[in-house]
């Protein structure tokens, strides 16, 4: 077999031979704003050349720790012999026929994996879509199909996408919302138990929000009114906030009694990354429809909703589906991707990446419990998906500034760091599953001097 560009022969180190980014990411960067649109952003302006394992190279030569897979895309990786290797050789025979006019196996193997990899062993079906966005809208139309029912409930601090009714379901305005409405009806948001920041403390969170969210529904809604509850079950840019044990039981339940179909948006959530193929597993929830894309094909653009075949069925012949939707070469690729976690058994190795990582950042929590520029007031997540939240000293006032100096000197250290929240004060830790320990641990080197310059 040829060698993979990206693969086995890239080298599994962090190496700087320019300022970050360097003369060739600066021009590129600068055809960038020549030819693409501002609002099109970018965490950091270094152009990749080739990538995998735990590394970004980009085209100055310079070899970056990736924290970030790409927002939680990269789990097997950027280029998983796998995935290469089927979407590859799917490429080669041919790239598109629309699976609505002539179909092929591909799409059908994806829907059965996902099907026997979801919570739950009812009867399922799986539709395929194209990003994470397409996903939510159409758990929403399958949801209201079924129940003949309009509202969406959704939470604070919760994230859907960025299309018209998935910025509705969003949270929060800037970036994602302002100045782009009117936004689609019928959608209501409600409390979530963010321990961190219950006004009554963590030990009540749980019980108090579910009690509130269910009040909103049932007296400002009705719950006979509502189709879908969704949920992100750790809310992803909302900034990785695990919801108190207890509560998404509680609105599961809820949904339930009051025949309401519940959507867990596992997008980022899924596929190993928390150290589990879903993220609802940790409390043993078995959601009527799971939304998945991100992690799903090793990088390639694939989405997905898998449910109860009876609610799944409802939706009438041809109403659902797109041009693209299940594409053959992403469809490849995502069993590439499952085969990868699977053989890897990427749910340990998820495991592992968070032992380490929260056993090192709470030692830094505590380290700078005195300090009297910023405090790390949380540090929280599960498996690969880790985040801190930053605060002014003495309390809980959000400290986007501070969140902001640690990204931008990781940065500059060749460390792919994220940042995310309501309040823009999280740092985000969401390496590729198959990093190297010691690729881990001299991130985090990175991350404490960061911290130690603050
Ligand atoms: C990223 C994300 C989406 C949107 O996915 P896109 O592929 O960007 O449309 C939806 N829900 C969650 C939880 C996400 O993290």
């Amino acid at each position: 077999m040829t060698e993979l560009p990206g693969g086995p022969s890239l080298p599994q180190e962090r190496r700087l031979v320019t300022a970050v980014p360097g003369p060739k990411s600066l021009e590129l960067a600068a055809r960038k704003a020549a030819a693409v649109p501002s609002g099109v952003g970018t965490t950091l302006p270094v152009y990749v050349a080739r990538a995998g394992g735990g590394v970004l190279e980009d085209v100055d030569g310079n070899s970056l720790i990736d924290f970030g897979s790409g927002i939680a895309v990269t789990n097997v990786g950027n280029s998983a012999e796998a995935v290469v290797r089927r979407a590859g050789e799917q490429l080669a025979a041919f790239t598109h026929t629309c699976f609505m006019v002539t179909p092929y196996e591909g799409y059908v193997a994806v829907a059965e994996q996902l099907n026997e990899l979801t919570p739950g062993d009812h009867e399922k079906r799986t539709a395929l879509f194209n990003s994470g966005a397409e996903a939510v809208e159409n758990a929403v139309k399958i949801a209201r199909a079924y129940t003949g029912r309009q509202a969406v409930v959704v939470f604070d601090h919760g994230y859907h996408g960025r299309t018209n009714l998935t910025m509705a379901l969003t949270a929060k305005n800037m970036p994602y919302k302002h100045g782009f409405g009117p936004f689609a009806p019928e959608v209501y948001r409600v409390p979530v138990a963010y321990p961190y920041r219950w006004a009554t403390g963590a030990d009540n969170c749980a019980e108090e929000a579910a009690a509130q969210a269910v009040d909103m529904i049932t007296k400002q809604v009705g719950a006979e009114n509502v189709a879908a509850i969704i949920i992100e079950p750790v809310l992803g840019e909302g900034g990785f906030i695990e919801p108190a044990k207890g509560f998404l039981p509680r609105i599961a339940e809820f949904a339930k009694a009051n025949g309401i179909v519940f959507v867990a948006d596992e997008i980022q959530t899924g596929f190993c990354r928390t150290g589990q193929w879903f993220a609802c597993e940790d409390e043993g929830i078995v959601p009527d429809l799971i939304t998945s894309a991100k992690g799903i094909a090793g990088g390639l653009p694939l989405s997905a909703v898998t449910g109860r075949a009876e609610i799944m069925d409802a939706a009438h012949a041809g109403g659902l589906g797109g041009t693209y939707g299940g594409n053959p070469v992403a469809c490849a690729a995502a069993l590439g991707a499952v085969e990868t976690m699977r053989e890897q058994d990427l749910n340990a190795k998820a495991r592992r990446i968070g032992e380490i990582m929260l056993g090192r950042l709470r030692a830094l929590q505590d380290k700078y419990a005195g300090s009297a520029s910023f405090s790390i007031g949380d540090v929280r997540g599960r498996g690969a998906m880790i985040a801190v939240e930053l605060v002014k000293p003495g309390g809980k006032e959000p400290h986007p500034e501070a969140t902001a100096a640690v990204a931008k000197a990781c940065h500059a250290e060749g460390l792919v760091v994220l940042t995310a929240g309501t309040y823009g004060n999280v740092l985000r830790f969401l390496p590729p599953l198959v990093i190297g320990e010691d690729l881990l641990n001299e991130g985090l080197d990175i991350l404490e001097n960061a911290f130690a310059q603050l």
